[in-house]
């Protein structure tokens, strides 16, 4: 038998001692070089027995929540996760029934926009493109919608903090 097949089972040897044939057992009382071998990786498994993975600090939560909260609050990217965010996380409460309905909106002309491109799918001309412009168009469309109602949004809290003065 030789000593690589042997070197193969020494895992095996350790951790499941019954698996390994007396051939192999054999070998390594007469082999140095596959006993050394042995010793080696017994001292490398105790070693590890004895290792315990470090306690996260005691900062770690309230730093991991800290990070999430700046994640929530930082602007997202794009147009779409901009509403989604707005939806989600806004502070504006009672601006989410009036953005809810400016995408319903944009689902209406974007729906419409497809229905026309079905419709006229028979003619000749390039449809297919001016559907997408037609797309973007609404998008842009309704950017300015919900600008607006940004606007409106502020009015209406400038309204509110003036009024006890008001009265
Ligand atoms: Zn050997």
């Amino acid at each position: 038998m030789i000593c690589r097949k042997v070197k193969a089972n020494l895992a095996d040897l350790l951790l499941d001692p019954g698996t390994v044939s007396a051939e192999v057992r054999n070998h390594i009382d007469q082999c140095a070089g596959c006993r050394a071998e042995l010793d080696s990786l017994r001292a490398t498994m105790q070693l590890m027995d004895t290792w315990q993975a470090p306690e996260p600090s005691p900062y770690f939560d309230s730093r991991m929540m800290a990070r999430l909260r700046e994640e929530q609050r930082a602007e997202p990217a794009g147009f779409w996760e901009r509403i989604q965010a707005r939806l989600l996380y806004g502070s504006n409460m009672h601006l989410r029934p009036m953005a809810a309905g400016a995408l319903a909106l944009l689902l209406i002309i974007g729906g419409g926009t497809y229905a026309g491109w079905m419709s006229s799918s028979t003619s000749s001309r390039p449809v297919r493109a001016s559907a997408v412009v037609e797309d973007l168009k609404s998008l842009d469309e309704n950017a300015q919608i919900l600008q607006q109602l940004n606007a409106l949004d502020e009015n209406g809290q400038d309204n509110n903090s003036a009024s006890p003065d008001n009265l």
